[in-house]
């Protein structure tokens, strides 16, 4: 090769390496370089140091939803942000039905005398452990009452365990049922809706080593799982059908509300609860012995004795006293102004309050929005403010029904329905390394691309070490929690969106596109006085390196939304998924299938084998948003190659907005009117839930219903395939107006 050929060459490969290192999707290769600029000053700001004060900071002291020191790190983010050069800094209040523990009892009168500890004792070389504020054993929204009853060993407390306890000859009514927690996982406040339709008198949740103690490594303070006396603590609130304040289903708790009487709230439950640790649970199985049959081996948990079913011989006696008066709730709300968009917003949250310390939940994501904050407030001051507003929310009371988020979005609802791009979440933003990314399925390639430009602490890119961890997950096929969907997307994103954290009511009541961001790893201390600092800096990122990634990711991501030209939805990718989405319900209901709208037959005819009307109807339908979607990825790649006119990526971004909104059904999801995203819901476990509406129908082999979802899901996909094809005639149209003119020029 002659050196000539080689330096073209050269030359070749490292402009197309420039070109690759500046295209970013949504952006003309201009805005790109600035971006890249804007981006590269933005990395350089946060520190683990300052990830790590703030840590500190939020985890001082417990900060469970309405106590006082929750709301003094309210007034401390606010004073922080305008420091920090954010504007309009706002703290907004929410008077909420209350509710709080006064006292609780539980002791087993029977066949010995036990007196439950229902606090957690101290850990060696843990200081915070020792801090008296941290509370007893309390659940939120548990009702307060008196009972003496035998227990019932009720496993997991979901409904097919009480048939496995018929079965047995064993009924739970007026009794108490003694459950774990997740074995699989699912939300504690199903467990007490689920006992209460039992006629259970009362439910006790407890921590099973099997699941999150020593029976899967070293405890705290040795290692990240949960110790003898952890208690895991939560709402039980039925925030499944409603989120929110109980008492303002569906509108916001400001001054002068309307509230509906408790006895009529769908959300609020009717059952006494408690949580207690394996310390507090041992006596009470252990005692259980010849007590009723042997429970099956599934039911066994860690401790060393075989588990029985009970419902006889022990008998305890569980006093509960709450304290319902009304309190104030505080949504902190700051923003940088858009410098050329600011009526559109890229809205970002994290709540605050926690169960105790909250040292992984919520603190690590709350650290991560100060250092956030701090260099986005920094990149203004130089002169480096977005195009479009950035909004950023702290919330209160996500831990019981998710209710800051829910009584703010439902106050903003129509302006959030004008303005929002997207609202992006961070929970715990740190248990451990393995990235976690979810997004709507038209947000999943901007997500993954973004994670291309940061470096993981493993020195891969986050994107590499992103697609390690989920391909190492895959094949362990370990569904571990509400996030962890386990299963395989079409994507590396995880675009099966649950419920359980606050981007709830921006995906499923305003229909705005959501992404959810942390890092998770072994942690066995969630909602206990035990997720502190000490474990933090012991087990989850004692070099607080996750905590910074997850301020640079954080901020990048919005830095993208908000700094596009135009916009980076993927319609395609979501027509992809949503085709999953119903190919996997049919596989997942082949009786159901077969059975539409016909008379049950025992003999399946072949025929049976093709999918119902409806359902081809509703393949077609996405084949023709699946075209629409890679015609405008099309001509909106082609505009971006050339110039984009203000005028027309306002109009175009504006439709673009649109297209989540169009997936709401005002009525909502059949029985739960709250929820109105067609595409996606959450299970009353929290789990995801895709196609809600339709795929529950389906379930319960109501095919009127079922008809009616699916030609819902049809018109959507019609209305929005109109939308998309009419906005590739836009862009199309105004590239080929820009040519005349140009060529009609003298
Ligand atoms: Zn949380």
């Amino acid at each position: 090769m002659t050196p000539s050929r080689c330096t073209a060459i050269a030359l070749i490969l490292f402009s197309a390496h420039l070109a690759h290192s500046q295209s970013i999707l949504g952006f003309s290769p201009t805005s790109a370089a600035r971006e890249a600029r804007v981006e590269e000053k933005f990395k350089s700001i946060p520190t683990p140091d300052e990830e790590r004060r703030q840590h500190r900071i939020f985890t001082a002291e417990p900060h469970v939803a309405g106590s006082k020191r929750n709301n003094e790190l309210a007034e401390y983010i606010r004073d922080e942000w305008k420091k920090q050069g954010l504007e309009d800094v706002i703290i907004r209040r929410y008077d909420v039905y209350g509710t709080n523990p006064k006292s609780a009892s539980l002791e087993m009168i029977a066949p010995t005398h036990y007196q439950a500890v229902l606090r957690e004792s101290p850990l060696p070389g843990d200081d915070d452990s020792n801090n008296p504020a941290i509370s007893g054993a309390w659940l939120g929204m548990s009702i307060s009452g008196e009972v003496t009853a035998p227990v019932v060993y009720a496993h997991s407390g979901n409904p097919e365990d009480y048939d496995l306890l018929r079965q047995n000859g064993i009924s739970v009514k007026g009794k108490i049922v003694l459950v774990r927690y997740s074995n699989p996982y699912s939300y504690r406040g199903f467990k007490a809706l689920t006992a209460q339709r039992e006629g259970a008198a009362a439910i006790l949740i407890y921590s099973d080593p099997a699941e999150d103690g020593y029976k899967k490594g070293k405890v705290d303070p040795d290692g990240p799982w949960g110790p003898e006396y952890k208690i895991q603590r939560g709402a039980i609130t039925y925030d499944f059908i409603v989120p929110g304040d109980p008492l303002t289903p569906g509108w916001a708790s400001i001054p002068g509300a309307k509230r509906i009487p408790i006895e009529q709230a769908m959300s609020a439950p009717k059952i006494m609860a408690l949580p207690i640790s394996w310390h507090d649970a041992k006596p009470l199985l252990e005692n259980m012995n010849g007590d009723g049959p042997v429970a099956p081996d599934s039911w066994q948990g860690g401790l060393p004795f075989q588990y029985h079913l009970g419902g006889e011989r022990v008998k305890v006696h569980l006093k509960i006293e709450m304290d319902n008066g009304t309190q104030p709730y505080y949504v902190v709300e700051g923003r940088i102004r858009g410098s050329e968009l600011p009526d559109e917003w890229v809205v970002l949250g994290n709540h605050r309050d926690a169960w105790a310390f909250g040292g992984v939940d919520p603190s690590s994501g709350t650290a991560s929005m100060m250092e956030l904050t701090r260099a986005l407030g920094q990149l203004a001051k130089e002169g480096m403010r977005p195009r479009r507003t950035l909004v950023v929310c702290s919330w209160d009371g996500e831990e019981v029904g998710l209710t800051g988020s829910t009584e703010w979005g439902e106050q903003f609802a129509d302006e959030l329905r004008a303005k929002a791009v997207v609202y992006i979440n961070v929970d715990e933003a740190t248990s451990g390394p393995d990235f976690t990314g979810q997004a709507v399925a038209s947000l999943a390639p901007m997500l993954e691309e973004t994670t291309r430009s940061l470096n993981d602490p493993s020195g891969k890119s986050l994107y590499d070490a992103w697609k390690a961890t989920t391909e190492r997950r895959r094949k362990e096929n370990n569904s571990s929690g509400p996030f962890d969907s386990g299963a395989a997307n079409t994507t590396l994103a995880d675009t099966r969106i649950g419920s359980g954290s606050d981007h709830t009511v921006f995906l499923n009541f305003i229909g705005m596109p959501v992404i959810g961001l942390g890092f998770a790893g072994d942690y066995g201390v969630y909602h206990s006085g035990y997720d502190d600092f000490y474990w933090m800096n012991h087990f989850g990122d004692p070099g607080y390196k996750y905590h910074t990634l997850m301020s640079q990711l954080w901020g990048v991501t919005a830095l993208r939304l908000a700094n596009a030209d135009l916009l980076p939805f993927d319609f395609a990718s979501y027509a992809a998924n949503v085709r999953q989405f119903v190919n996997e319900l049919m596989k997942a209901q082949p009786a159901a299938m077969s059975m539409w709208g016909r008379a049950p037959s025992p003999v399946q005819s072949t025929e049976a084998r093709q999918p119902p009307p409806e359902f081809r109807a509703i393949l077609d339908a996405i084949d023709n948003f699946e075209a629409a979607g890679k015609k405008l990825n099309e001509s909106l790649t082609r505009k971006l190659s050339s110039h984009v006119d203000p005028k027309l990526a306002l109009t175009v971004n504006h439709g673009m907005m649109q297209v989540e909104r169009n997936w709401l059904n005002p009525d909502g999801i059949p029985g739960r009117p709250w929820f109105k995203h067609i595409l996606y819901g959450a299970r009353f476990t929290y789990a995801h839930l895709e196609l809600p509406g339709l795929t529950e129908a389906v379930e319960a082999q109501d095919w009127p219903r079922a008809k009616k979802q699916a030609r819902i899901l049809q018109r959507a996909l019609k209305k929005n395939t109109q939308l998309v094809n009419q906005l590739s005639d836009t862009v199309t149209n105004a590239s080929i107006a820009e040519i005349t003119t140009r060529s009609e020029r003298p």
